[in-house]
Protein backbone atom coordinates (compact mmCIF):
# COMPACT_ATOMS: atom_id res chain seq x y z
CA UNK A 1 0.00 0.00 0.00
CA UNK A 2 0.85 3.55 -0.19
CA UNK A 3 3.76 4.18 2.36
CA UNK A 4 3.33 7.54 2.26
CA UNK A 5 -0.18 8.61 1.19
CA UNK A 6 -0.90 6.52 4.26
CA UNK A 7 1.54 7.56 6.98
CA UNK A 8 0.83 10.82 6.19
CA UNK A 9 -1.86 12.81 8.05
CA UNK A 10 -5.65 12.92 6.79
CA UNK A 11 -6.26 15.86 4.43
CA UNK A 12 -8.00 18.94 4.22
CA UNK A 13 -11.66 18.49 3.48
CA UNK A 14 -12.13 20.12 -0.21
CA UNK A 15 -15.15 21.78 -1.27
CA UNK A 16 -15.54 20.69 -4.60
CA UNK A 17 -15.83 17.06 -5.84
CA UNK A 18 -12.86 14.90 -6.18
CA UNK A 19 -13.94 13.86 -9.48
CA UNK A 20 -13.39 13.72 -13.55
CA UNK A 21 -16.42 15.00 -15.07
CA UNK A 22 -16.67 15.88 -18.68
CA UNK A 23 -20.17 17.38 -19.72
CA UNK A 24 -19.08 18.77 -22.65
CA UNK A 25 -16.36 17.81 -25.55
CA UNK A 26 -13.14 19.69 -24.42
CA UNK A 27 -12.73 22.69 -25.30
CA UNK A 28 -16.50 23.20 -24.77
CA UNK A 29 -18.76 26.17 -26.11
CA UNK A 30 -18.06 28.56 -23.53
CA UNK A 31 -14.28 27.93 -23.35
CA UNK A 32 -14.62 28.13 -27.32
CA UNK A 33 -15.74 31.96 -27.20
CA UNK A 34 -12.83 32.77 -24.66
CA UNK A 35 -10.44 31.32 -27.20
CA UNK A 36 -12.11 33.62 -29.93
CA UNK A 37 -11.75 36.75 -27.43
CA UNK A 38 -8.51 35.84 -26.60
CA UNK A 39 -7.17 35.80 -30.32
CA UNK A 40 -8.59 38.98 -30.69
CA UNK A 41 -6.86 40.05 -27.41
CA UNK A 42 -4.10 37.99 -26.57
CA UNK A 43 -0.72 38.00 -27.95
CA UNK A 44 -0.22 34.52 -29.94
CA UNK A 45 3.57 34.39 -28.68
CA UNK A 46 1.73 33.23 -25.51
CA UNK A 47 0.82 29.62 -25.37
CA UNK A 48 -1.54 27.74 -23.67
CA UNK A 49 -1.01 23.99 -23.03
CA UNK A 50 -4.89 23.18 -23.13
CA UNK A 51 -7.97 25.31 -24.86
CA UNK A 52 -9.86 24.96 -21.83
CA UNK A 53 -10.54 28.01 -19.43
CA UNK A 54 -10.55 27.66 -15.51
CA UNK A 55 -13.53 28.90 -14.01
CA UNK A 56 -12.86 27.14 -10.10
CA UNK A 57 -10.33 24.64 -9.07
CA UNK A 58 -9.83 23.41 -5.72
CA UNK A 59 -7.62 20.44 -4.16
CA UNK A 60 -6.65 18.44 -7.13
CA UNK A 61 -9.61 19.44 -10.02
CA UNK A 62 -9.88 22.14 -12.45
CA UNK A 63 -13.68 22.99 -13.18
CA UNK A 64 -13.91 24.69 -16.58
CA UNK A 65 -15.99 27.01 -17.97
CA UNK A 66 -18.02 24.95 -19.17
CA UNK A 67 -18.43 23.23 -16.18
CA UNK A 68 -16.21 19.84 -16.77
CA UNK A 69 -13.82 18.82 -14.26
CA UNK A 70 -10.57 17.80 -14.99
CA UNK A 71 -7.63 15.63 -13.22
CA UNK A 72 -5.17 18.22 -12.29
CA UNK A 73 -1.57 16.22 -12.66
CA UNK A 74 0.44 19.24 -13.31
CA UNK A 75 -0.25 21.74 -10.62
CA UNK A 76 0.02 24.81 -12.77
CA UNK A 77 3.37 23.76 -13.47
CA UNK A 78 4.43 22.46 -9.76
CA UNK A 79 3.01 25.79 -8.33
CA UNK A 80 -0.08 24.82 -6.27
CA UNK A 81 1.73 21.72 -4.74
CA UNK A 82 -0.38 22.16 -1.61
CA UNK A 83 -3.86 21.84 -3.42
CA UNK A 84 -5.59 24.29 -5.81
CA UNK A 85 -7.43 26.97 -3.62
CA UNK A 86 -5.95 25.66 -0.40
CA UNK A 87 -8.05 26.69 2.13
CA UNK A 88 -5.28 27.36 4.28
CA UNK A 89 -3.88 29.97 1.38
CA UNK A 90 -7.12 31.43 0.77
CA UNK A 91 -7.95 32.38 4.43
CA UNK A 92 -4.35 33.96 5.05
CA UNK A 93 -4.52 35.95 1.68
CA UNK A 94 -7.83 37.22 2.30
CA UNK A 95 -6.81 38.14 6.04
CA UNK A 96 -3.98 39.96 4.89
CA UNK A 97 -5.47 41.52 1.44
CA UNK A 98 -8.23 43.05 3.51
CA UNK A 99 -5.42 44.83 5.77
CA UNK A 100 -2.85 46.03 3.56
CA UNK A 101 -1.39 44.82 0.39
CA UNK A 102 1.09 46.52 -0.28
CA UNK A 103 3.73 49.20 1.10
CA UNK A 104 6.98 48.12 -0.36
CA UNK A 105 9.45 46.10 1.65
CA UNK A 106 12.15 48.93 0.67
CA UNK A 107 10.09 51.37 2.04
CA UNK A 108 8.08 50.43 5.12
CA UNK A 109 9.10 46.69 5.62
CA UNK A 110 6.30 44.12 7.30
CA UNK A 111 6.97 41.22 9.24
CA UNK A 112 5.42 38.98 6.55
CA UNK A 113 8.72 38.86 4.36
CA UNK A 114 10.48 38.26 7.90
CA UNK A 115 9.02 35.52 8.43
CA UNK A 116 9.24 33.83 4.92
CA UNK A 117 12.69 34.75 5.18
CA UNK A 118 13.22 32.91 8.60
CA UNK A 119 11.52 29.70 7.34
CA UNK A 120 13.55 29.78 4.41
CA UNK A 121 16.46 29.79 6.49
CA UNK A 122 15.40 27.28 8.50
CA UNK A 123 14.11 24.78 5.67
CA UNK A 124 16.86 24.77 3.17
CA UNK A 125 19.58 22.82 3.52
CA UNK A 126 22.53 23.55 5.31
CA UNK A 127 23.15 24.48 9.71
CA UNK A 128 25.10 27.29 8.61
CA UNK A 129 24.20 30.81 9.39
CA UNK A 130 22.02 32.08 6.74
CA UNK A 131 20.02 34.96 5.00
CA UNK A 132 17.79 35.31 2.46
CA UNK A 133 15.98 38.05 -0.25
CA UNK A 134 12.52 37.62 -1.55
CA UNK A 135 11.74 38.43 -5.14
CA UNK A 136 8.55 37.73 -7.64
CA UNK A 137 8.95 35.20 -9.83
CA UNK A 138 11.88 32.19 -10.41
CA UNK A 139 13.41 34.20 -13.44
CA UNK A 140 14.27 37.13 -11.09
CA UNK A 141 15.33 35.21 -8.17
CA UNK A 142 17.70 33.28 -10.42
CA UNK A 143 18.60 36.51 -11.95
CA UNK A 144 19.69 37.90 -8.24
CA UNK A 145 21.47 34.25 -7.02
CA UNK A 146 23.85 35.23 -9.80
CA UNK A 147 23.94 39.15 -9.23
CA UNK A 148 25.16 37.88 -5.24
CA UNK A 149 27.74 34.90 -6.78
CA UNK A 150 29.37 37.16 -8.84
CA UNK A 151 29.42 39.92 -6.11
CA UNK A 152 30.95 37.77 -3.37
CA UNK A 153 33.51 35.96 -5.23
CA UNK A 154 34.70 38.90 -7.91
CA UNK A 155 34.47 36.55 -10.84
CA UNK A 156 31.82 36.64 -13.48
CA UNK A 157 31.77 33.20 -14.89
CA UNK A 158 28.90 31.19 -14.14
CA UNK A 159 28.67 27.44 -15.24
CA UNK A 160 25.31 25.75 -16.24
CA UNK A 161 24.45 22.45 -17.80
CA UNK A 162 22.97 20.97 -20.92
CA UNK A 163 19.23 20.71 -20.90
CA UNK A 164 18.84 23.88 -18.03
CA UNK A 165 15.92 25.72 -17.73
CA UNK A 166 16.29 28.88 -15.46
CA UNK A 167 13.85 31.10 -16.96
CA UNK A 168 12.81 33.30 -19.67
CA UNK A 169 14.43 37.10 -18.86
CA UNK A 170 17.63 38.33 -20.85
CA UNK A 171 20.13 36.40 -18.15
CA UNK A 172 18.02 33.34 -17.67
CA UNK A 173 17.93 32.61 -21.19
CA UNK A 174 21.64 33.13 -22.03
CA UNK A 175 21.19 30.03 -18.53
CA UNK A 176 18.68 28.48 -20.34
CA UNK A 177 19.88 25.30 -22.58
CA UNK A 178 17.08 25.11 -25.24
CA UNK A 179 16.97 27.78 -28.42
CA UNK A 180 12.70 26.66 -29.43
CA UNK A 181 10.49 28.12 -27.83
CA UNK A 182 12.78 30.15 -25.11
CA UNK A 183 15.58 32.01 -27.20
CA UNK A 184 14.87 32.18 -30.77
CA UNK A 185 15.68 35.38 -32.22
CA UNK A 186 15.51 36.75 -28.46
CA UNK A 187 19.22 37.36 -28.29
CA UNK A 188 22.26 38.82 -28.02
CA UNK A 189 22.09 36.96 -24.79
CA UNK A 190 24.09 38.12 -21.55
CA UNK A 191 27.60 37.10 -21.55
CA UNK A 192 30.29 34.90 -19.45
CA UNK A 193 27.83 31.83 -19.07
CA UNK A 194 29.37 28.65 -20.31
CA UNK A 195 27.37 24.92 -20.60
CA UNK A 196 29.02 21.73 -19.59
CA UNK A 197 27.73 17.96 -19.87
CA UNK A 198 25.24 17.17 -17.17
CA UNK A 199 24.56 14.02 -15.95
CA UNK A 200 21.84 12.15 -17.90
CA UNK A 201 21.64 8.10 -17.43
CA UNK A 202 19.08 7.36 -19.43
CA UNK A 203 21.59 8.73 -22.78
CA UNK A 204 24.87 8.91 -21.28
CA UNK A 205 27.56 5.74 -21.62
CA UNK A 206 25.76 2.70 -19.76
CA UNK A 207 27.46 2.84 -16.41
CA UNK A 208 28.53 6.14 -15.95
CA UNK A 209 28.84 7.17 -12.60
CA UNK A 210 28.07 10.45 -10.98
CA UNK A 211 31.84 11.59 -9.87
CA UNK A 212 32.52 10.14 -13.50
CA UNK A 213 29.75 12.44 -15.26
CA UNK A 214 30.72 15.42 -12.69
CA UNK A 215 34.81 14.81 -13.57
CA UNK A 216 33.11 15.15 -17.25
CA UNK A 217 31.64 19.05 -16.56
CA UNK A 218 34.32 20.04 -14.38
CA UNK A 219 37.30 18.86 -16.90
CA UNK A 220 35.78 20.98 -20.04
CA UNK A 221 35.32 23.86 -16.97
CA UNK A 222 39.17 23.80 -16.42
CA UNK A 223 40.02 23.93 -19.80
CA UNK A 224 37.32 26.34 -21.05
CA UNK A 225 37.00 28.77 -18.72
CA UNK A 226 39.67 27.95 -16.11
CA UNK A 227 38.80 27.13 -12.59
CA UNK A 228 39.67 30.32 -10.85
CA UNK A 229 37.25 32.60 -12.83
CA UNK A 230 34.24 30.27 -12.25
CA UNK A 231 31.83 32.29 -9.42
CA UNK A 232 29.45 29.74 -9.83
CA UNK A 233 28.14 26.66 -11.16
CA UNK A 234 24.17 26.67 -11.06
CA UNK A 235 22.22 23.43 -11.53
CA UNK A 236 18.41 22.22 -11.06
CA UNK A 237 18.84 19.24 -8.60
CA UNK A 238 16.50 16.98 -10.84
CA UNK A 239 16.24 19.15 -14.35
CA UNK A 240 12.51 20.03 -15.14
CA UNK A 241 11.50 21.77 -18.36
CA UNK A 242 14.77 19.50 -19.28
CA UNK A 243 12.83 16.18 -19.07
CA UNK A 244 12.86 15.33 -15.44
CA UNK A 245 16.44 14.23 -15.63
CA UNK A 246 17.98 13.25 -12.53
CA UNK A 247 21.66 12.89 -12.00
CA UNK A 248 23.46 9.61 -11.27
CA UNK A 249 23.76 9.33 -7.13
CA UNK A 250 26.94 11.31 -6.43
CA UNK A 251 27.32 13.86 -9.64
CA UNK A 252 25.86 17.12 -7.30
CA UNK A 253 27.97 16.15 -4.13
CA UNK A 254 31.15 16.22 -6.87
CA UNK A 255 30.08 19.41 -8.61
CA UNK A 256 29.63 21.09 -5.06
CA UNK A 257 33.39 19.26 -4.04
CA UNK A 258 34.88 20.96 -6.76
CA UNK A 259 32.77 24.09 -6.27
CA UNK A 260 33.87 24.28 -2.31
CA UNK A 261 37.87 23.47 -3.49
CA UNK A 262 37.99 26.33 -6.13
CA UNK A 263 36.30 28.99 -4.71
CA UNK A 264 33.24 28.99 -6.77
CA UNK A 265 29.78 28.49 -5.36
CA UNK A 266 27.23 26.23 -5.86
CA UNK A 267 23.99 27.48 -6.36
CA UNK A 268 20.93 24.86 -6.48
CA UNK A 269 17.70 26.03 -8.96
CA UNK A 270 15.33 24.72 -6.72
CA UNK A 271 12.48 26.29 -8.18
CA UNK A 272 10.61 23.45 -9.46
CA UNK A 273 12.27 20.44 -7.23
CA UNK A 274 11.67 22.79 -4.07
CA UNK A 275 9.36 22.42 -1.07
CA UNK A 276 8.30 18.88 -0.65
CA UNK A 277 7.89 17.83 -4.54
CA UNK A 278 10.30 15.37 -4.65
CA UNK A 279 9.63 14.33 -1.41
CA UNK A 280 11.64 16.27 0.85
CA UNK A 281 11.55 19.69 1.68
CA UNK A 282 14.38 20.73 -1.15
CA UNK A 283 16.01 17.79 -3.79
CA UNK A 284 19.70 18.64 -3.29
CA UNK A 285 19.29 16.81 0.40
CA UNK A 286 18.98 13.73 -1.69
CA UNK A 287 22.60 13.52 -2.86
CA UNK A 288 23.75 14.84 0.50
CA UNK A 289 24.55 18.42 -0.94
CA UNK A 290 24.11 21.75 1.11
CA UNK A 291 24.36 24.34 -1.71
CA UNK A 292 25.83 27.87 -0.94
CA UNK A 293 22.95 29.50 -2.40
CA UNK A 294 19.05 27.94 -3.08
CA UNK A 295 16.63 29.80 -5.48
CA UNK A 296 12.94 29.05 -5.17
CA UNK A 297 9.05 30.02 -6.21
CA UNK A 298 7.03 28.14 -8.02
CA UNK A 299 5.50 25.51 -4.90
CA UNK A 300 6.42 27.92 -2.24
CA UNK A 301 3.09 29.89 -1.97
CA UNK A 302 0.08 27.99 -3.42
CA UNK A 303 0.04 30.11 -6.84
CA UNK A 304 0.55 33.48 -5.61
CA UNK A 305 4.05 34.99 -7.27
CA UNK A 306 6.48 34.52 -4.40
CA UNK A 307 10.49 33.34 -4.93
CA UNK A 308 13.70 33.58 -2.57
CA UNK A 309 17.19 33.33 -2.65
CA UNK A 310 18.76 32.01 0.55
CA UNK A 311 22.45 31.36 1.33
CA UNK A 312 25.50 31.63 3.55
CA UNK A 313 24.81 34.61 4.80
CA UNK A 314 28.33 35.86 4.55
CA UNK A 315 27.45 35.90 0.45
CA UNK A 316 24.08 37.59 0.68
CA UNK A 317 25.66 40.22 3.05
CA UNK A 318 28.54 40.42 0.34
CA UNK A 319 26.20 42.83 -1.69
CA UNK A 320 26.50 46.29 -0.95
CA UNK A 321 23.19 47.97 1.02
CA UNK A 322 20.45 48.70 -1.74
CA UNK A 323 22.37 46.01 -4.15
CA UNK A 324 19.48 44.08 -3.90
CA UNK A 325 15.64 44.97 -4.09
CA UNK A 326 12.29 45.83 -6.63
CA UNK A 327 9.40 47.03 -5.87
CA UNK A 328 7.29 44.47 -5.35
CA UNK A 329 9.26 41.39 -4.06
CA UNK A 330 8.36 39.98 -1.19
CA UNK A 331 4.82 41.61 -1.63
CA UNK A 332 2.87 40.99 1.62
CA UNK A 333 0.15 38.67 0.12
CA UNK A 334 2.04 36.77 -1.79
CA UNK A 335 4.00 36.30 1.60
CA UNK A 336 1.05 35.27 3.88
CA UNK A 337 0.01 32.88 0.95
CA UNK A 338 4.17 31.66 1.33
CA UNK A 339 3.76 31.38 5.43
CA UNK A 340 0.52 29.51 5.07
CA UNK A 341 1.68 26.96 2.18
CA UNK A 342 4.52 25.96 3.92
CA UNK A 343 2.59 25.64 7.41
CA UNK A 344 0.23 23.63 5.27
CA UNK A 345 3.26 21.42 3.92
CA UNK A 346 4.31 21.04 7.72
CA UNK A 347 1.23 20.01 9.02
CA UNK A 348 0.29 17.16 6.61
CA UNK A 349 3.28 16.42 6.17
CA UNK A 350 3.19 16.72 2.31
CA UNK A 351 6.79 15.65 1.73
CA UNK A 352 5.60 12.23 2.74
CA UNK A 353 2.80 12.17 0.35
CA UNK A 354 5.02 12.91 -2.30
CA UNK A 355 6.51 9.81 -1.93
CA UNK A 356 2.92 8.06 -1.84
CA UNK A 357 2.66 9.53 -5.09
CA UNK A 358 5.96 8.38 -6.48
CA UNK A 359 5.40 4.60 -4.68
CA UNK A 360 1.93 4.73 -6.23
CA UNK A 361 2.66 5.74 -9.64
CA UNK A 362 6.42 4.73 -10.41
CA UNK A 363 5.43 0.39 -10.63
CA UNK A 364 2.45 0.99 -13.09
CA UNK A 365 4.65 3.28 -15.13
CA UNK A 366 7.39 0.68 -15.02
CA UNK A 367 4.82 -2.02 -15.77
CA UNK A 368 3.38 0.37 -18.39
CA UNK A 369 6.97 0.48 -20.38
CA UNK A 370 6.82 -3.29 -19.96
CA UNK A 371 4.04 -3.51 -22.06
CA UNK A 372 5.11 -1.18 -24.92
CA UNK A 373 8.57 -0.39 -26.78
CA UNK A 374 7.54 3.45 -26.38
CA UNK A 375 8.71 4.23 -23.36
CA UNK A 376 12.56 4.43 -23.28
CA UNK A 377 13.11 5.49 -19.51
CA UNK A 378 10.54 5.86 -16.78
CA UNK A 379 12.07 8.45 -14.05
CA UNK A 380 11.50 10.60 -10.94
CA UNK A 381 11.39 11.20 -7.54
CA UNK A 382 8.23 12.16 -5.07
CA UNK A 383 5.63 13.85 -7.45
CA UNK A 384 8.15 14.84 -10.37
CA UNK A 385 7.81 12.03 -12.32
CA UNK A 386 8.40 11.57 -16.18
CA UNK A 387 8.30 8.78 -18.87
CA UNK A 388 10.26 9.25 -21.82
CA UNK A 389 8.80 8.51 -25.21
CA UNK A 390 11.42 6.77 -28.14
CA UNK A 391 11.05 5.72 -31.65
CA UNK A 392 9.85 1.97 -31.27
CA UNK A 393 12.96 -0.43 -30.25
CA UNK A 394 15.51 2.28 -29.77
CA UNK A 395 16.16 5.33 -28.18
CA UNK A 396 15.97 8.14 -30.40
CA UNK A 397 13.38 10.93 -28.93
CA UNK A 398 9.46 10.50 -30.03
CA UNK A 399 8.19 13.70 -29.56
CA UNK A 400 4.86 13.27 -31.85
CA UNK A 401 4.20 10.56 -29.26
CA UNK A 402 4.57 12.34 -26.47
CA UNK A 403 2.17 15.35 -28.01
CA UNK A 404 -0.62 12.47 -29.30
CA UNK A 405 -0.76 11.32 -25.76
CA UNK A 406 -1.04 14.58 -23.89
CA UNK A 407 -3.30 15.56 -26.28
CA UNK A 408 -5.67 12.21 -25.78
CA UNK A 409 -5.10 12.47 -22.06
CA UNK A 410 -6.42 16.27 -22.11
CA UNK A 411 -9.47 15.23 -24.28
CA UNK A 412 -10.50 12.99 -21.41
CA UNK A 413 -10.12 15.73 -19.13
CA UNK A 414 -6.69 15.11 -17.54
CA UNK A 415 -4.08 17.99 -17.22
CA UNK A 416 -0.89 16.51 -18.08
CA UNK A 417 2.20 18.64 -19.40
CA UNK A 418 5.28 17.83 -21.84
CA UNK A 419 8.55 18.62 -21.49
CA UNK A 420 12.50 17.93 -22.21
CA UNK A 421 14.96 19.03 -24.73
CA UNK A 422 13.15 16.81 -27.46
CA UNK A 423 9.81 17.53 -26.44
CA UNK A 424 9.28 13.61 -26.12
CA UNK A 425 8.72 13.94 -22.30
CA UNK A 426 5.33 13.12 -20.17
CA UNK A 427 5.83 14.81 -16.80
CA UNK A 428 3.49 14.51 -14.11
CA UNK A 429 3.30 17.17 -11.55
CA UNK A 430 0.09 16.44 -9.11
CA UNK A 431 -0.67 18.59 -6.56
CA UNK A 432 0.77 16.44 -3.04
CA UNK A 433 -2.73 16.16 -1.81
CA UNK A 434 -4.18 14.32 -4.30
CA UNK A 435 -6.45 11.89 -3.41
CA UNK A 436 -5.24 8.40 -4.12
CA UNK A 437 -8.67 7.22 -6.01
CA UNK A 438 -8.11 10.87 -8.36
CA UNK A 439 -4.87 10.25 -8.94
CA UNK A 440 -5.61 6.37 -9.99
CA UNK A 441 -7.96 7.05 -12.38
CA UNK A 442 -5.94 10.17 -13.89
CA UNK A 443 -3.14 7.19 -14.52
CA UNK A 444 -5.74 4.85 -15.76
CA UNK A 445 -6.48 7.60 -19.03
CA UNK A 446 -2.83 8.08 -19.08
CA UNK A 447 -1.95 4.39 -19.67
CA UNK A 448 -4.98 3.69 -22.01
CA UNK A 449 -3.54 7.02 -24.23
CA UNK A 450 -0.13 5.23 -24.44
CA UNK A 451 -1.08 1.94 -25.05
CA UNK A 452 -3.49 3.78 -27.91
CA UNK A 453 -0.50 4.76 -29.76
C1 LIG B 1 10.01 27.68 -13.85
C2 LIG B 1 11.45 27.70 -13.55
C3 LIG B 1 12.20 28.89 -13.51
C4 LIG B 1 11.59 30.22 -13.86
O1 LIG B 1 10.57 30.58 -12.97
P1 LIG B 1 9.51 31.71 -13.41
O2 LIG B 1 8.72 31.93 -12.16
O3 LIG B 1 8.72 31.14 -14.53
O4 LIG B 1 10.31 32.88 -13.81
C5 LIG B 1 13.53 28.83 -13.16
N1 LIG B 1 14.11 27.65 -12.86
C6 LIG B 1 13.44 26.50 -12.89
C7 LIG B 1 14.13 25.24 -12.52
C8 LIG B 1 12.09 26.47 -13.24
O5 LIG B 1 11.43 25.31 -13.29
Amino acid sequence: MLGGMTEAPALPPTRLPQERRTVTDLPGPVSQQLAARRAAAVTAAVGSTMPVYAADADGGVVVDVDGNSLIDLGSGIAVTSVGNASPAVVAAVQEQVARFTHTCFMITPYEGYVAVCEKLNELTPGSFEKRSALFNSGAEAVENAVKVARKATGRSAVAVVDHAYHGRTNLTMALTAKNTPYKNGFGPFAGEIYRVPTSYPFRDPEGMTGEEAAARATRQLEVQVGAGNVAAVLIEPIQGEGGFIEPAPGFLRALAQWCADNGALFIADEVQTGFCRTGSWFAAEHDGVEPDIVVTAKGIAGGLPLAGITGRAELLDAVHKGGLGGTYGGNPVACAAGLASIETMAQYDLAARARGIAELTLPRLRDLQKRTDRIGDVRGRGAMLAMELVQPGTDEPDSAAATRISQACHAQGVIVLTAGSFSNVIRLLPPLVIGEELLLEGLQVLEEAVLAL
